[in-house]
């Protein structure tokens, strides 16, 4: 069976490819972003060569405001538009089982909940097994247990991400990456270059023709939140297995210095890309997504107050219930985002 899709031709494809040729003869947004300049590398656009474009965009819609050819000029141009439905449609063929992508776009919400419904369960009927012996989280759920349940969801979303490379790769005809690229890459995600709208004005995705930072900033505290709460994992474990140090760890222990502040920001970022989500035109965005972008919003805050929770509950009684449903709750939410 072949990994691989060729690019359609579909009527998104054909929609952004009409208004990059109009880009291409007009080059007023050209240090924008990462888009123009690779627009303005071509001069006729494969199917591919609109994927690839559509995936750089960000949907700041900076250029949308700056245009002199939206609506009501005949060219009709709304290109953060065009290039997000395109986006949306590549998510849908490169994704990995076939059909899940459009299933959380449409349905993000309900699927997520089922899923955290579901593991908790697992969990619960688990933990009734009781563990002998063990403190903080591993007295609800045994370290065992936890292991062979977040293992393969922490896998699984790795090899679906793989999958999703390599046909997004082949799709838009991806050549060999050199360490100058990823470094370049890194840099540019760090600083979320591509919301500063080209000359640190930021972007104007909730105010309209006025410009603001505040998505650059949300997404920011998301990603270093994430990241954060990663490297705590990554403590833990190593902690765990390399020094026979157990869980649960002091507030001066690696895991919750990393832990607790990334799940703050983790929280705050996600808080407030919900709300200026609320705030943006919907009209300038593509009309399925938010359903998956709520879903994994929501959960990311809901598993970080869950954390948050249980964490301030741990100081006082570990054994007490409210610790237990807590922590079963968030066993459920972990895996689940993961899964998102
Ligand atoms: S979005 Fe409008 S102003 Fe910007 S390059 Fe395209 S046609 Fe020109
Ligand atoms: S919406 Fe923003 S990121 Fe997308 S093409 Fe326009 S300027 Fe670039």
């Amino acid at each position: 069976m072949s990994l691989d899709t060729p690019a359609p031709s579909t009527p998104a494809i054909t929609e952004a490819r009409r208004q990059a040729e109009i880009c291409n003869a007009c080059r007023y947004c050209e240090g924008f972003c990462a888009v123009f300049p690779a627009m303005f590398d071509k001069r006729l656009f494969a199917n591919g060569d609109i994927t690839q474009l559509a995936n750089l965009c960000h949907n700041c819609r900076g250029c949308y405001y700056s245009c002199q050819y939206t609506s009501p000029h005949e060219f009709e141009l709304n290109l953060p538009k065009a290039l997000a439905e395109v986006q949306v449609e590549s998510w849908d063929r490169f994704a990995w089982p076939r059909g899940i992508s459009a299933a959380v776009q449409s349905n993000g919400l309900a699927i997520a909940a089922v899923l955290v419904l579901g593991i908790a369960a697992l969990f619960f009927a688990q933990s009734t097994l009781s563990p002998d012996g063990g403190e903080g989280f591993y007295a609800v759920l045994a370290h065992s247990v936890m292991t062979a349940i977040f293992m393969p969801a922490f896998l699984f979303p790795l090899a679906v991400l793989a999958i999703g490379l390599r046909r997004y790769w082949h799709e838009t005809d991806g050549r060999p990456v050199k360490l100058r690229h990823l470094r370049e890459a890194a840099m540019n995600a760090a600083k979320m270059r591509n919301l500063s709208g080209g000359q640190e004005q930021g972007c104007n995705y909730e105010k309209g023709d006025r410009y603001s930072q505040a998505r650059r900033y949300a997404h920011q505290a998301t990603m270093w939140g994430f990241l954060l709460c990663f490297a705590a994992t990554v403590s833990g474990t190593v902690m765990h297995y390399g020094f026979a140090l157990h869980a649960p760890y002091s507030l001066i222990s690696l895991p919750k210095i990393l832990g607790v502040p990334g799940g703050v920001l983790l929280t705050l970022g996600t808080i407030k890309l919900a709300w200026l989500k609320t705030r943006a035109d919907s009209n300038l965005g593509a009309r399925t997504t938010s359903g998956g972008e709520m879903a994994f919003v929501f959960f990311a805050r809901f598993d970080r107050c869950i954390g948050t929770g249980a964490l301030r509950v741990h100081g006082y009684d570990i054994g007490a219930e409210p610790h237990g449903a807590a922590s079963r709750r968030r066993a459920g939410t972990v895996p689940a985002d993961a899964l998102l």
